[in-house]
């Protein structure tokens, strides 16, 4: 579990939900809660706040899990950064979710050129306030974004989601985040485009571990203080990803690991270049 910075923790690991929806959507997510995910990302922009709320609340209704050990996290767009908007846009997303409340929502990125993130994040402080928000956070802001908000606010996002993998390892961003108590959530854990799978230090460690390449970069993710958001719609796939508590990786290996990265050479511009953002 992390802990947050509002008293309230969430899960190590989480499932991914873009590009899921409809009802083979709801199937996989219903599937993952199944599998023992306790953590259900989602975002406006994904158009699938319906369906995972559905998968989530037939879950409940049989499972005799309670509403509590489930964080349900969406994301607000982009285009609702006006206060107003983005209050309204709130009541949106937990009306879709069909739930009393939500238990993560975040700003999905800043949206630099409109520039009102710093309203949106009032915002979201404001619904935290009125119970409609269990804790408030933020995803793809830099260190820049995140010290605008701290210091127009007050208040510091329990959550930055990005980019995090072994292409592309976020040190810097995860440093900033541990200092300011934020806790690092990973989209596109297994790593964007292509996965690290048969890179040496990821396969190697597989082999020593006798556990798959998925799992090696994941444990990685736990080991650095990351959580990642892995998606599946293969149930074998599910049970792997959530199966990466029961072997440690060494020191060097973790090391090793971090060292792609240094091959791949990005830096973090805080401006997401995939699919669902606007
Ligand atoms: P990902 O979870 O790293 O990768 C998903 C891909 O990996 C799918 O093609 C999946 O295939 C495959 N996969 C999953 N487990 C595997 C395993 N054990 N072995 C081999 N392949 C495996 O990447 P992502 O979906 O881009 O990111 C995860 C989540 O982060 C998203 O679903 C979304 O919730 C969130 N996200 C957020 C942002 C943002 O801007 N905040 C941006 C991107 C993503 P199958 O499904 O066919 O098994």
């Amino acid at each position: 579990m992390h802990q947050l910075n509002d008293g309230h923790s969430i899960p190590a690991v989480g499932f991914g939900t873009w590009p899921l929806k409809g009802e083979d959507g709801r199937d996989v997510v219903r599937a993952a809660l199944n599998n023992g995910y306790r953590l259900i990302d989602s975002a406006t922009n994904y158009e699938n706040e319906g369906v995972v709320g559905k998968a989530v609340r037939d879950f409940l209704s049989v499972s005799g899990v309670s509403r509590d050990e489930v964080t349900v996290q969406s994301k607000l767009a982009g285009r609702h950064h006006d206060y107003d908007s983005a209050l309204a846009a709130g009541y949106e997303s937990v009306t879709r979710l069909g739930l009393e409340r939500l238990d993560v929502l975040l700003i999905h990125w800043p949206n630099p050129i409109t520039n009102k993130y710093r309203e949106a994040w009032r915002a979201l402080v404001e619904l935290q306030k009125r119970g409609l928000v269990r804790s408030i956070g933020v995803s793809n802001f830099t260190a820049e974004h995140l010290a605008a908000v701290i210091e127009d606010s007050g208040v510091t996002p329990a959550i930055n989601q990005v980019e995090v993998h072994p292409y592309f390892d976020q040190a810097h961003l995860r440093a900033e985040h541990e200092r300011l108590g934020i806790v690092t959530e990973a989209w596109s854990p297994l790593g964007k485009n292509s996965a690290p799978f048969d890179e040496p230090p990821v396969a190697d460690a597989a082999a020593a571990h006798g556990v798959t390449p998925a799992q090696v970069i994941l444990r990685w993710h736990v080991q650095v203080g990351s959580l990642p958001l892995p998606k599946s719609s293969t149930p074998a796939r599910q049970v792997e990803n959530l199966d990466v508590f029961g072997f440690e990786l060494t020191d060097a290996e973790v090391a090793a690991i971090a060292l792609l990265t240094k091959a791949d050479g990005r830096l973090f511009d805080g401006h997401p270049d995939t699919h669902e953002e606007m």
